[in-house]
């Protein structure tokens, strides 16, 4: 038995998101079912349903910044009841017995899927062999109550959706490379990523420089946060950044030369690439790197109690996103909008559209 909810969804990688139904499991003792309010829209959405990114299911309902009012829970949960506001990120199960989940860091679960770690959308759903997990584009998700988060409806909740992605995905980093007072810390565009990095970074006390491609964004960057704005095609103002930085986040989503960045790092310091291009960026110089013991690394979203943590953070702290609110029926509008860096600075869709 499972239950028809409304959704839009790609039914091909060059097919418009478009209205449908989806199943959704009947609810398990341990699942908080809620109805989506809201839904931030991340390029991971777009890499997604067009098969940027290798290996999408179809059909395809992205949507992994999720907030939304509790409906109903299953007889083994003790921290939501109808009524709550609840969250749910990129993902919404993992095995919860390896070492990785043990630590909190569900995001990197050892075990594989279906057993291991499982996306918000595009996993492989357990409960339908076969079909793909439906994310937030829709009316209702039912989530383990582990991978649902607290909300407490004091901030604009639109603008909250968006922590839920493109907060924790910042946040991580920051705090695993230890942004914070006395580190200088450079973010690599102004983006729904970038723009949460921008606020987070100077919340935490860190000197920011952001790095942007774009002129028109020098204000906003300032604005957002940053004590320094770099547009990234100068070379001449690149080449005043050179050994300074002890953190760079590098949020692009398109392949680039690295070496600029590199150059920025100061010694021992650490370019973390969380920006995920369907292609390989260039390979960056090996001198760089080995004169002054330089890191390249990669980080993924974050755990679910570093989630909490983030969401209690930007609560304490005034921290939303800046967004343009969209209605479902013109996603393939602020998809492409997106595609174009046309947005300040994250769509959330308003999923009361979905019932107009
Ligand atoms: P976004 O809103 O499109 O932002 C990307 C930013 O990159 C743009 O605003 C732009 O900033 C810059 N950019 C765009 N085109 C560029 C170009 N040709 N050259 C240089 N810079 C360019 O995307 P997003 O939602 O923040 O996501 C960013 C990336 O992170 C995506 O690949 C997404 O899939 C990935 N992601 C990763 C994780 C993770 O766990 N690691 C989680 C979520 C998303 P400027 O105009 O300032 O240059
Ligand atoms: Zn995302």
């Amino acid at each position: 038995m499972a239950t028809r909810v409304k959704a839009f969804s790609a039914a091909t990688r060059s097919t418009p998101l478009a209205a449908a139904t989806i199943e959704r499991r009947d609810i398990q003792p341990r699942d908080v079912q809620f109805d989506v309010l809201f839904c931030g829209v991340c390029h991971s959405d777009i890499s997604t349903a067009r098969s940027i990114w290798p290996d999408v299911m179809y059909p395809c309902v992205p949507g992994h910044e999720i907030v939304g009012r509790v409906t109903k829970v299953g007889s083994d949960v003790k921290g939501f009841k109808p009524g709550d506001f609840a969250a749910a990120g990129c993902m919404v199960d993992s095995c919860r017995t390896c070492v990785s989940c043990k630590l909190g860091l569900e995001q990197y679960c050892d075990t594989a899927p279906p057993n291991g770690m499982i996306l918000t959308y595009n996993g492989p759903d357990k409960y339908f062999p076969g079909k793909p997990t439906y994310g937030g584009y829709s009316s209702q998700i039912m989530v383990d109550e582990h991978f649902c988060l607290h909300v407490d409806g004091k901030q604009n909740l639109a603008a909250v959706a968006p922590l839920l992605c493109a907060g924790i995905t910042l946040y991580s980093p920051l705090k695993h490379w230890g942004a914070g007072q006395g580190k200088k810390v450079g973010i690599v565009g102004l983006g729904g990523l970038g723009h949460m990095g921008v606020k987070l970074s100077h919340a935490l006390g860190a000197h920011t420089v952001l790095f942007t491609t774009s002129p028109g964004k020098v204000e906003d960057g300032k604005r957002l946060g940053a004590d320094e704005v770099v547009v990234s095609r100068n070379a001449d103002e690149m080449a005043k950044q050179a050994n300074r930085l002890d953190l760079i986040v590098d949020t692009v989503a398109v392949p680039h030369d690295l070496d600029p960045f590199i150059a920025a790092l100061n010694r021992d310091s650490a370019l973390v690439l969380v920006g995920a291009p369907g292609t390989p960026h260039p390979s960056p110089g090996v001198f760089p790197l080995l004169m002054r013991r330089r890191h390249i690394a990669g980080s993924g979203i974050g755990g679910i109690k570093e989630t909490q943590e983030m969401l209690d953070f930007c609560a304490a702290h005034n921290i939303v996103s800046d967004i343009e609110i969209t209605p479902i029926q013109k996603i393939n509008e602020a998809h492409d909008r997106v595609l174009k860096s046309d947005v300040r600075y994250r769509f959330v869709i308003d999923m009361a559209s979905l019932n107009a």
